[in-house]
């Protein structure tokens, strides 16, 4: 039944947006990174409408974005079982078209009054009445004549809650218009070496694109003004990289070499009951040059779980110990800094060192214990977990601070592990471990100011993990699988996906799995490890489990980090569809550290989504953590792969590093070139670039 056009405001249909309570308009922008006009200006457009041109309604085709002009012949309100739309038709010389609104402003059903001339813009479709419509067209004042129709393409902007997409192009616009007499930061030797169009060129074209412009090259942001803008990004995360490194040369660090009388190191190697690797002796020669180096080690140790570097943490600690000074190694959790402090006093007792240790929770008296012999000298190898960087702590006179799990803290925590100053006014040397591999083009424009080892090969005697995926309904078998385990002596992980916080806490996959194993297997001993316990539970339960007291452990991900059980040989993952690449590889790496064989069972929900199967494929296929590294950036980018926190540098927007590597490599060179030649213009031109964002990098 036709409806009245007009509705008294009163009774506002169902469809009418309703206007909401909104932070400042100031509040609104700056959560989108708006505050400056730089900001605006690198606020840059989703996508593009041709609004240069009027197509005629006859010719229109389902499907394509189009923007037509006519007079509203028809206009009323329906009733659906979706609720009240807005109904309309409009016509010109050529043909009929229908609108359609299922959501709508109350001022809508006044401006398609009929009689009234409009211009719209939308998306035609077969009707189903027959012929076409749009839904939900944008409705603006029609034109005299083509003349006062746009002249460049319409940008289209990404925009916040209660941000309108007209008022951010007027503010846009203002912004570019303030930039007209702007320099070009980039040389024109550079430009024109790399065949890169002007900047203010790039901006303006890239805002405003004239209608001929190559839509698909926009679109994939090949076109040469993206190109333009990609590499400023670059070179500008380039300049920042190495100014941070000029600063870092500048620092002075103890000499630590090889005593003349052989020192503590030959005797501990051969005390150790197995022979270094091929890559631990590489990668031992690349740190022990660095510390002998006089300027201070940043450098990064990467390798896949149990590859053994631990090892190296120990020798680059004894380097410092025998050259009279202390080092300190801090690992995230209190589990895994008690695992390091045993395994450490193990093997240099015998060498006459004493360790110390410190955490968070230890009773006061041997806390201010292990702080004075911190102070005094007395303790030369310290281990801890974040205690370390608390304050209360003084060294002695630390010279290697080593960093293990380093993804696990942010930059700003690992720096000031490094930031006591020694009696002499050195600097100590900074030694980061992580089994989470970075794929190069991220190491290089991220970590440029790190160096970078690789233990690439796994001590002799490992047998690689077996890994299975097997379909959620068979998770009976899987049960048989742990109990077969378990009766040859060995111990099993079994880790569960982590829910909403807001879910019944005892209602979780963990807590549900660990009853349902202890009411079947009633004689092995089931462990409970989840986030919701405290620091202090799940580090008795990890303790019972290392020391063979728990048969199975049924884990959340906070299974801790690096922590060491070589007769653990199954893991369990239940709807390992919901994990990401670098945690299943971390949690496969927990098995297979014995010699004994291992097995790695994935149980994964059949209606799992196309990326959660490429991940699936992906971990089956390969145990190589830089290929996985790899695939995971690709399936993710450097983004969600690499947080700000992370990284200390703010993440890319425009550069892709896998897409663009060829222009990593062009903004390295000639961010330092610039340096030399312009280096004025190279500081501004990093400064601007990441003004919204500089707070992370004095982190
Ligand atoms: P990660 O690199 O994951 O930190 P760890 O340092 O914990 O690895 O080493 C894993 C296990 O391998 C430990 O039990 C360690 O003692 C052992 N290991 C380290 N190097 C060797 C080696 N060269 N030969 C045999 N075993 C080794
Ligand atoms: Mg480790």
């Amino acid at each position: 039944m036709p409806q009245p056009t007009s509705t008294p405001a009163r009774s506002r249909p169902a469809g009418v947006i309703r206007q909401q309570k909104l932070a400042p308009l100031a509040e609104r922008l700056r959560r989108l990174g708006l505050v400056s006009d730089w900001d605006f200006i690198l606020h840059l457009p989703l996508r593009y409408e041709d609004e240069t041109k009027i197509d005629p309604i006859g010719m229109l085709v389902p499907g394509e974005t189009a923007q037509v002009q006519g007079e509203v012949v028809r206009s009323q309100m329906t009733a659906t079982p979706r609720g009240q739309q807005l109904v309309a038709q409009v016509r010109d010389e050529t043909g009929l078209l229908a609108l359609r609104f299922i959501h709508y402003y109350a001022d809508t059903q006044r401006v398609l009054r009929p009689g009234a001339v409009v211009r719209l813009f939308g998306e035609p479709r077969p009707a189903y009445a027959g012929g076409l419509e749009m839904i939900h067209p944008k409705i603006r004042k029609p034109v005299a004549s083509d003349a006062t129709l746009p002249k460049s393409l319409t940008p289209v902007y990404p925009l916040g809650e209660g941000v309108q997409q007209t008022w951010l192009r007027k503010r846009i616009s203002r912004a570019l218009l303030d930039m007209q007499g702007m320099e070009d930061p980039v040389p024109e030797e550079i430009r024109r070496s790399l065949d890169l169009p002007g900047l203010r060129a790039s901006l303006e074209y890239l805002h405003n694109p004239p209608p001929d412009a190559d839509a698909e090259a926009l679109g994939s942001r090949t076109d040469p003004h993206w190109r333009r803008l990609k590499f400023d990004e670059l070179l500008a995360q380039q300049i920042t990289l190495r100014e941070m490194r000029v600063l870092a040369l500048a620092e002075r660090a103890p000499e630590l070499r090889e005593p003349a009388a052989g020192g503590l190191i030959p005797a501990f190697i051969a005390s150790l009951p197995f022979r270094l690797t091929g890559a631990q002796e590489r990668v031992w020669g690349e740190i022990a040059r660095d510390l002998a180096a006089g300027r201070p080690m940043h450098r990064l140790v990467q390798g896949d779980v149990g590859c053994g570097k631990t090892i190296l943490a120990a020798l680059a600690a004894l380097r410092a110990v025998e050259s009279g000074r202390q080092a300190a190694i801090m690992a995230p959790t209190g589990i895994l800094a008690e695992q390091h402090f045993e395994k450490l006093c193990a093997w240099l007792e015998p060498l006459g060192i004493r360790t110390a240790w410190l955490t968070g929770r230890q009773k006061a008296a041997e806390r201010t214990a292990a702080l004075e012999a911190i102070r005094s000298g007395e303790a030369k190898i310290i281990v801890g977990t974040h205690a370390l960087i608390q304050e209360g702590v003084e060294f002695e006179n630390l010279a290697v601070a080593i960093v293990d799990e380093q993804h696990r803290f942010g930059v700003a925590q690992r720096l000031s592990l490094t930031s006591s100053k020694m009696k002499d006014g050195l600097k100590p040397h900074l030694l980061m471990l992580s089994a989470t591999p970075i794929p190069r083009t991220l190491a290089m424009s991220y970590l440029a100011d790190i160096d970078v080892s690789v233990v690439d090969e796994l001590p002799p005697g490992r047998t690689p993990v077996e890994t299975k995926l097997v379909r959620l309904e068979r998770r009976d078998a899987v049960v048989g699988v742990l109990r077969h385990t378990v009766s040859e002596g060995r111990q099993v992980y079994w880790v569960c996906p982590l829910i909403e916080e807001s879910e019944a806490l005892d209602l979780t996959p963990a807590v549900e799995c660990a009853r349902d194993l202890a009411a079947r297997l009633p004689d092995l001993r089931i462990g409970l490890l989840t986030g919701a316990m405290t620091a202090q539970e799940k580090e008795s339960v990890m303790k019972a489990f290392a020391a063979g007291e728990i048969h199975v452990l049924v884990a959340t991900i906070v299974i801790e980090v690096g922590v060491d059980v070589p007769n653990a040989t199954l893991m369990v993952i239940e709807h390992a569809e919901r994990f990401g690449l670098a945690q299943l590889h971390q949690l496969r790496g927990r098995v297979g550290r014995g010699g004994a064989k291992s097995a790695c069972v994935l149980l994964y929900d059949d209606r799992l989504s196309e990326e959660g199967r490429e991940r699936l494929r992906i971990i089956r296929e390969t145990t190589d953590g830089f290929e996985i590294a790899r695939r995971d950036l690709q399936l993710r980018g450097p983004g969600e792969f690499l947080g700000e926190q992370q990284s200390g540098m703010p993440i890319l927007r425009f550069a892709d590093l896998e897409e663009d590597a060829a222009l990593v490599e062009a903004a390295r060179t000639a961010a330092a070139r610039m340096l030399e030649s312009h280096p004025e213009a190279a500081r501004r031109h990093a400064r601007r670039w990441f003004s919204a964002r500089a707070e992370l990098l004095t982190a």
